[in-house]
């Protein structure tokens, strides 16, 4: 079943893509500055590439594959459908005017709804579907952003409105960026936290359904972390949490998901893995743990595994799966520690 609304709004996305292709193409053809003239043209052509991404979101989309990552997508369409509104309006009126002052604003107004916190989300989310270069894509993004925000600050200054609107330009996005890292990661290790997580996880879920994919979930946990935290001190235990992630990270493949669950509990989604594969990774993460010495200290970890092919994506199953995971961690803390357990 396709998402109506998600659908909807890609649709839309797509729409202000190809109409910032024409009108980039558009003011950097009658653009007389030279250095005017080659950005534009730079505009243009990075908006090419985000057209093929945005046929990538389109693709995977069919599949249903983000469910929950638009809170309030009724709301968003309605916006980016005024926002194609504008960007047509304010095109006709730079037609009528064209002045360096016009083509400002339209292409402040092309760039803008990316500032929209969820494409933030979005990126994220695409790069871990992907998983192999696609990063590339939010990068470019990103870069065509900045780019964006330097021209329009250098030039922008030539009238008090303008310089107005490329310096909030500039505060949005950082601030767009630094909320969406901070609602989806965790700030002691850098790890996804639970949100950020799940909303990458469930994606990962529904497309391991679709392709009939065997996928694993690890969850992980430090053994009798309190008494490392009571023995040198809870900054230490900080430390202990951070570099362990650093070696969870060192040890899955960048495709394989990962997050700080809770306090002292890690859980990891490996997509895509044999199922003999699964559990020689458990036991390689447990003893590169045990051998890592994280700050010195001797640190072990429990591992609950649950693993197999998905029947039925609802969102509702991948917190099944988690939950299973966890069974299987606490009879590992009950066989002693140090261990793992798989599929109990
Ligand atoms: P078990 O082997 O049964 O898991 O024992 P445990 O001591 O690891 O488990 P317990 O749940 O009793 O304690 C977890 C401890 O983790 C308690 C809490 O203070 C600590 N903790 C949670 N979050 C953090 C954190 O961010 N930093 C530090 N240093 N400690 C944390
Ligand atoms: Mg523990
Ligand atoms: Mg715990």
């Amino acid at each position: 079943m396709k998402d109506e609304i998600t659908w909807g709004i890609i649709r839309l996305c797509i729409a202000i893509n190809q109409k910032a292709i024409q009108i980039y193409t558009k003011l950097s053809q009658a653009e007389e500055i030279s250095e005017l003239k080659a950005f534009w043209v730079q505009m243009a052509d990075e908006e090419k590439i985000h057209a093929d991404f945005w046929s990538r979101v389109a693709l995977i989309a069919e599949d249903f594959i983000f469910p929950c990552i638009f809170d309030k997508p009724s709301d968003i369409q309605k916006e980016l459908s005024a926002i194609l509104d504008k960007i047509e309006d304010l095109s006709n009126r730079w037609d009528e005017k064209k002045s360096m002052k016009n083509a400002f604003i339209l292409a402040y107004r092309l760039e803008y709804y990316m500032l929209y916190p969820i494409f933030e989300v979005l990126f994220n989310d695409l790069k871990s579907v992907k998983g192999n270069g696609d990063t590339v894509l939010s990068d470019t993004y990103d870069r065509h952003i900045r780019i964006f925000i330097d021209m329009f600050i250098r030039y922008g200054n030539t009238t008090p409105e303008l310089e107005l609107l490329g310096e909030t330009l500039q505060s949005l996005w950082k601030r767009n960026k630094a909320l969406v890292d901070m609602a989806m990661t965790d700030g002691l290790t850098g790890l996804f936290n639970r949100r950020g997580f799940l909303i990458v996880a469930q994606g990962l879920f529904s497309l391991a359904e679709r392709r009939k994919e065997n996928l694993a979930v690890f969850m992980i946990d430090i053994d009798h972390f309190k008494k490392i935290n009571d023995k040198y001190g809870h900054p230490r235990g900080d430390t202990v949490l951070k570099d362990l992630a650093k070696s969870l990270k060192g040890t899955v493949r960048k495709s394989d998901v990962m997050c700080r669950y809770g306090g002292e509990e890690f859980v990891i989604l490996f997509p895509n893995i044999h199922t003999s594969a699964v559990p020689v990774m458990a036991e390689k993460i447990r003893k590169e743990v045990e051998e890592s010495r994280p700050d010195g200290i001797f640190t072990t970890i429990s591992i609950g595994v649950t693993q197999g092919l998905v029947k039925n994506s609802s969102d509702n199953d991948f917190l099944s799966w988690v939950s299973k995971a966890d069974k299987c961690l606490y009879k590992a803390k009950a066989n002693g520690r140090n261990c793992v357990v798989l599929d109990c």
